[in-house]
């Protein structure tokens, strides 16, 4: 795809976008040449040839770069380019003229930009100005003593009318922090701009070439020729070239400010464009390379010192820092409740950040401290803003802005810094700070980005720079990068205590469970047996009446006593299961191998089955494999599933039994089948749970068997499970 070229209109709406680095033009005080870098022909070439070299740039393009420099340095120079090394600049004389060339590979062609030569460089003055700014800056002992000096220093050696060191805020808003002028000159200390001042590719540019003068700001363009590269017919991209042409948009906002020259350098801080050096002159100025090289050692320095200070300041600020975390991190550890140990003790956790006040938001309780919007407002910020963020921590000096509810307490929460607590999105703990009286001084007004110009036809870069004062509210002071991470910290500390402490709770809750489970079961064991000695003395005094007085009684008189006796019988078996189901848990496992034939045999025999149940076919399977567990609950297990087959059977024609044994999975599976009446599938599970029944009354029972066996198979890490159709039978499996 062929590039984008330079549009024809270029003004302050879409400045943004403006593609400067392939403006196609040079500045006047030198001459851009372009080759193909494989052969050196040139291929562009700026219109001013002749001004500079004495020879018209017609005559010129086409030919090789050896016609200006000389066959030798051209051999050299193709040398140069095919081994890859960095390209230095080097001295040349074209009709007696000296230049300097600086060279740099760009896409498929070689750029060189011809200057002609100002001063000899004196080794002697050149290592003075280095070791200068070397002690003088390593000598600052601030970050703000640091940028002074840089300004000073700037000015003391390419003597520029106005430096200024200008730094830009997390929104590429910049502030000049610190200034060295001439004395008529009114300062601009402390005076604020805005983004679009220096649009985003300006400062993308600055990372790639980091020096960059305009020598004269009301300059002649001079065009490329040809326009495009004939090698591939794109623009050339400029973005390195030290004679770049410079945005007319740009041009225009430094005359309105009626600037004849500017110096600007990247101040670089951990790889990101933390600032700019902006030198500004009243009539035009150029810098020769050699000095814009040195511009370029004291940016470097400067940037060096800077990280270090910062880093310095910002290691101190963290050994602070991490003592009061210490300390809570004790209180926490030492205390049950998380929320004790962090807003009750000696430190709190208010105390990690210049704030007036914080919240504590844990399992849905709200607990404030110091300055902080009301209960109501806090919970709102959490339901309605906070919870549905991503980030772990979330930080804004202007909570307002985002979430216009906070306009009502910009006095207590202008800015917030917050951490999600666990996993949860409902847990925070909150840092409030108040609205800072702020009072930014702008060059200008900010909202005048621009105006529009009727002669020109187009929008201009504001025309005012004169100071601008504006208060701002509902913003408080911007979180730094140590407090952040000091929050960021405390999370993960705070993440570990908060799961240990859930996980001693839930230990904790398991054993009172326990505990409860137990408390239960003692009681109605305790209630049963009581519920027994009465029960007894009913059913003897019935006794009694039936067999002394009996015949005394008239036909309703029998009939009650009779319905006593089954009554208490029913409630005997009753009380008796339930002491069973009861007893399992409290029971240990006396555990032996015992053979199944011979334990159902004996069950046939206490039941009396063959008499009892005499119209029914009991078969067992001979040699049924051993089983080993408590032999005495395993044979309540098979007389249970026994009795419950015998008894949905009775009313078959031919009613079966069948008893027998299959593997399944390496294991012995016991099973006990009935061609009775069956059961709903959807029951097969709650059959099992206590008292519940499907058969209707037509069965006596009292729906506890089955409660009881399932316990005995889980006692032994076993499992029941029982295959059924109403009418068709049921099968009961289990395996221990
Ligand atoms: P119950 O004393 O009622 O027999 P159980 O706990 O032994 O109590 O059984 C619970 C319910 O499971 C019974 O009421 C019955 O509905 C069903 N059930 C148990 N065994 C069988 C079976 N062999 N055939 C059909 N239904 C059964």
């Amino acid at each position: 795809m062929p590039q984008q070229s330079y549009p024809e209109k270029v003004d302050i709406s879409n400045c943004e976008k403006e593609p400067i680095h392939i403006i196609g033009k040079s500045q006047a005080h030198g001459v851009i040449v372009a080759c193909n870098k494989e052969n050196l022909q040139i291929t562009q070439i700026g219109r001013n040839t002749d001004e500079f070299f004495g020879i018209p740039y017609n005559d010129l393009l086409s030919k090789n770069l050896s016609a200006l420099i000389g066959e030798k340095a051209a051999n050299e120079l193709g040398k140069e380019i095919r081994s890859g090394k960095q390209l230095e600049a080097r001295e040349f004389k074209i009709n007696e003229v000296e230049f300097i060339a600086i060279p740099h590979i760009s896409g498929e062609s070689l750029i060189v930009d011809f200057e002609p030569a100002m001063s000899d460089l004196n080794p002697f003055k050149y290592q003075r100005e280095l070791s200068n700014i070397l002690n003088t800056l390593g000598a600052s002992e601030s970050p703000e003593e640091l940028c002074f000096d840089v300004a000073r220093i700037t000015r003391n050696i390419f003597g520029y009318d106005r430096v200024m060191v200008y730094k830009f805020d997390e929104e590429w808003n910049g502030e000049v922090i610190a200034e060295e002028k001439t004395d008529q000159l009114e300062s601009w200390l402390g005076l604020h701009y805005p983004a679009s001042d220096i649009p985003r590719q300006s400062r993308e540019l600055f990372m790639k070439h980091r020096v960059r003068i305009i020598g004269d700001v009301n300059y002649s363009p001079v065009p490329l020729e040809p326009e495009l590269s004939p090698i591939n017919n794109d623009p050339l991209d400029l973005s390195r070239s030290e004679l770049r042409g410079v945005s007319p948009i740009h041009i225009e906002y430094l005359q309105n400010m009626k600037v004849g020259a500017s110096l600007t350098a990247a101040l670089i801080s951990n790889g990101k464009l933390w600032g700019l050096l902006a030198c500004h002159h009243y009539s035009s100025k150029i810098i020769d390379y050699y000095h814009r090289q040195t511009c370029e050692f004291l940016t470097q320095i400067f940037s060096n010192e800077l990280t270090l200070k910062e880093t310095n300041l910002y290691i101190k600020k963290l050994e602070e820092w991490g003592k009061i975390r210490d300390e809570l991190v004790t209180q926490i550890e030492s205390e049950s409740k998380i929320k004790k140990g962090l807003t009750d003790k000696k430190v709190i956790f208010t105390d990690l950040m210049d704030c007036e006040g914080g919240a504590l938001m844990l399992n849905n309780k709200l607990r404030l401290v110091g300055e902080t919007p009301n209960k109501e407002q806090v919970k709102a910020l959490i339901r309605n803003y906070l919870s549905g963020k991503s980030e772990a921590v979330y930080f804004t000096k202007n909570l307002s802005k985002f979430y216009s509810p906070a306009e009502e307490f910009t006095d207590t929460a202008s800015g917030i810094l917050s951490i999600k607590l666990g996993r949860s999105n409902n847990d925070f703990l909150i840092w409030f700070r108040p609205e800072a009286i702020q009072k930014v001084n702008w060059g200008g007004n900010p909202e005048n980005k621009a105006g529009y110009d009727e002669e020109k036809q187009r929008i201009t870069p504001r025309k005012s720079f004169k100071k601008w004062t504006q208060n701002l509210t509902g913003v408080s002071d911007a979180w730094l990068d140590y407090q952040i991470s000091a929050a960021g910290a405390i999370r993960e500390s705070l993440g570990s205590i908060i799961l240990e402490k859930q996980k001693l709770k839930i230990d904790n809750l398991n054993k009172q469970l326990m505990r409860a489970h137990e408390e239960l079961e003692l009681f109605s064991q305790g209630l049963s047996h009581d519920l027994k000695a009465p029960l007894r003395g009913i059913d003897g005094y019935a006794h009694i009446l039936k067999e002394d007085h009996y015949n005394e009684l008239e036909k309703s008189g029998k009939k009650a006593v009779d319905t006593i006796l089954s009554s208490t019988k029913e409630m005997g078996e009753l009380i008796d299961n339930i002491l069973s189901f009861a007893g399992v848990s409290g029971q240990s496992l006396d555990k032996q191998i015992f053979s199944v034939n011979h334990l159902l045999e004996d069950i046939m025999e206490t039941f009396n089955i063959r008499v009892n149940y005499s119209g029914t076919t009991v078969k067992v399977e001979s040699e049924l494999p051993r089983m080993m567990g408590d032999k005495r609950m395993i044979a309540q297990v098979w007389s249970n599933l026994i009795v419950n087959a015998l008894k949905y059977t009775e009313r078959e024609d031919e009613p079966k039994v069948e008893i027998g044994c299959m593997a399944k999975d390496n294991k012995s599976v016991y099973f006990v089948k009935d061609n009775g009446i069956g059961f709903d599938p959807k029951f097969k599970e709650e059959i099992f749970d206590l008292f519940s029944r499907f058969s209707g009354s037509n069965f006596k029972g009292t729906g506890i068997g089955l409660a009881i066996v399932k316990k005995i198979i889980e006692k032994h890490n076993g499992r029941i499970w029982a295959e059924s159709e109403p009418g068709k039978g049921s099968t009961f499996y289990f395996y221990v």
